[in-house]
This record gives structure tokens, sequence and C-alpha cells, in this order.
């Protein structure tokens, strides 16, 4: 099985890069990794973004 988000569905108005993982954690460091080089956050932002929306983010998660 396979997990993915997209950055679009996960609230970016341009960004339709889709990140993948096979786990849950793997996917938010895959995610994480894209956030910083990409959009410009640093990992302090990231994780203060992803603690606030944690559970956004896994409804969004696609499984395949
Ligand atoms: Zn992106």
């Amino acid at each position: 099985m396979t997990l993915s988000i997209n950055c679009k569905d996960a609230g970016d108005p341009v960004c339709t890069h889709t990140m993948l993982g096979e786990t849950e954690e793997e996917l938010l460091q895959n995610a994480k990794e894209h956030g910083i080089k990409v959009h410009g956050y640093t990992e302090e932002q990231w994780n203060e973004e992803i603690s606030k929306n944690l559970e956004h983010f896994r409804k969004i998660i696609k499984k395949t």
C-alpha cells in the first residue's frame, strides 16, 4: 500500500506535487522535506504547522 498526499489537497493554491510514503511516518517525513525545500518552511515552522493540522493531513491521505 502506498500513502500519498497532494500538496494542493493540503491547501497550497499552486503546487500539485504529490508526496508518497509506505507508512504515515514516511509520508510525513517526505512532506516535511518537500515543505522545507520547496515552500521555504524552517523545520520548526513545519513541525508547528503539522501539530496544528495533523487531523486535516490524515483526512487527505490517499491509500492506493
Ligand atoms: Zn508543494
